[in-house]
């Protein structure tokens, strides 16, 4: 029995009641059976077993008071994965399916995506199953600070430092951070993702999303293609998807989908700088529905998704790129194989893991040229690890200097992929690259500090 189905046997066993974590595990530790045999000093070490098991997670209640004075309680966590390369930092998530299995698939994750960027941060997700949408500002407030009355303690700038996720933008960051401040009496600017005035960095709320799209262009020009004038299609409507369409724009491509948990838009035409303006308005200032786009602007279509329609997201349609950027397994199989069959050239993953495994294998099957969330969307942390550089310095860079810092660091994350899946045999395999890569220099750095 090999060491890798040995030990997701026993992953299953120990965490039964955890699919979306099982499937992020499975995911990596497949792709790493030839670097067990290569290594086996890392097998006897139990790298696996202990990189699948957080060094601590905590949950904690969060009880505040909404508008009528009524009294909520919700559960709060924060799950504090590997600091063998790095302080604890991955974002923080508010959703109402926000649940232990999905913040350790998260976590899990961002191991591996954090030790890719090159960068001395370690892996760690958070979070809470409250709702932000439909609450007022003061009730958003009074809820970030009940949760930091708890979390602030396993915070700090060499331990624990947060950033946003899905339904944790800005507002919340700021709200979160604020009171951090207060409780621990010091500026440590112990959360990424801050308005600039506060510490925040420049291009971080476009990071991510632009991000996808230097990695996407760097798969492309080693193929000798480009993304100019191709159709790509992209899911969600928030910080990811905005800045991934926008940076599309900019390089001349032509994004033609976004979408929500209601449905997607599609322009035919392209959407331009000025509708994306209208978006990002809508989106973060109006926390309004994309439907509203077909409203705003004629001609456009809208489609329901969920429910017995059947339809998951802009799947059908055809185009030359992909750019998942909603959520977790928002691509399906069955809508794999209906891109590989209208021709897809390229998928970039802006979300966290918005592919199925079986999803993934069709595409790579079919020979798209697939870049894994690990790799394609870790420019969002790399930024943050350059706030967190600044806030030490006391220094604020230009968006010049941030730009050209994280564009050298995807051509990087890029070269590492490559360079790994040669390295055993998988080339073009970016996503046993990216797995291999990040693995590695943390079970360098586990086998270098002791059985811990
Ligand atoms: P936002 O909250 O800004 O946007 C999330 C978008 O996804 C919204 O359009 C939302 O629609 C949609 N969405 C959320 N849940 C679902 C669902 N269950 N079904 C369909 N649509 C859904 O989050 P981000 O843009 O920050 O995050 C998007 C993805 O990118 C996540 O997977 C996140 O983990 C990942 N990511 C984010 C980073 C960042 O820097 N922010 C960094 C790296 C990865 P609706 O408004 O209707 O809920």
């Amino acid at each position: 029995m090999s060491y890798v189905r040995d030990f997701l046997g026993w992953a299953k066993e120990k965490n039964p009641n955890e699919p979306e974590f099982l499937q992020a595990v499975t995911e990596v530790a497949e792709t790493l059976e030839p670097v067990f045999e290569r290594h086996p000093e890392w097998a006897e070490d139990r790298v696996l077993e202990r990189l699948s098991e957080p060094e601590r997670a905590v949950s904690f209640r969060v009880s505040w008071l909404d508008d009528s004075q009524r009294v909520r309680v919700n559960r709060g966590y924060r799950v504090q994965f590997s600091s063998a390369i790095g302080p604890y930092k991955g974002g923080m998530r508010f959703h109402p399916t926000v649940n232990l299995s999905v913040l350790k698939f998260l976590g899990f994750e961002q191991i591996f995506k954090n030790s890719l960027t090159g960068q001395a941060i370690g892996g760690g997700k958070g979070g809470s199953d409250f709702d932000p949408k439909g609450k007022s500002e003061s009730e958003v407030m009074r809820f970030c600070q009940a949760l930091m009355c708890e979390l602030w303690r396993h915070l700090g700038p060499d331990t624990d430092v947060p950033a946003g996720d899905i339904g944790v933008g800005s507002r919340e960051v700021g709200f979160m951070y604020g009171m951090d401040k207060k409780l621990r009496n010091a500026w440590t600017g112990v959360f990424t993702g801050k308005d600039p005035a506060s510490g925040g960095s420049l291009i971080r709320p476009e990071a991510t999303g632009y991000g996808v799209v230097y990695f996407a262009s760097e798969m492309m020009e080693a193929h000798g293609e480009s993304l100019e004038g191709k159709r790509c299609v992209v899911s969600g409507s928030g910080n990811v998807a905005q800045y991934t369409v926008e940076k599309l724009i900019e390089i001349g491509a032509k994004p033609v989908t976004m979408s929500d948990s209601g449905g997607f838009i599609h322009d035919p035409d392209g959407i331009t700088r000025e509708k994306l303006d209208w978006v990002k308005e809508l989106k973060n200032e109006r926390r309004g529905r994309i439907s509203e786009y077909a409203e705003k602007y004629k001609g456009m279509e809208y489609t329901e998704t969920g429910g017995d329609s059947g339809v998951t997201g802009p799947w059908e349609l055809e185009c030359y790129g992909v750019f998942p950027c909603a959520t977790q397994n928002e691509l399906d199989e069955k809508s794999a194989k209906r891109m590989v069959e209208s021709g897809v050239r390229l998928v970039a993953e802006g979300a966290n893991m918005p592919s199925t495994n079986e999803a993934i294998k069709v595409m790579q099957d079919a020979g798209v040229l697939f870049g894994p969330a690990k790799a394609a969307n870790a420019g969002g942390v790399a930024v943050s690890a350059l706030e967190m550089a600044q806030n030490s310095q006391r220094q604020a860079w230009t968006r010049e200097v941030v730009d050209a810092r994280l564009q050298d660091i995807m051509k990087r994350i890029f070269g590492a992929c490559c360079e790994a899946a040669e390295k055993y045999g998988k080339k073009e395999d970016y996503l046993s690259g990216a797995n291999i890569a990040g693995f590695e220099k943390v079970a360098q750095a586990m086998r270098f500090q002791g059985v811990l």
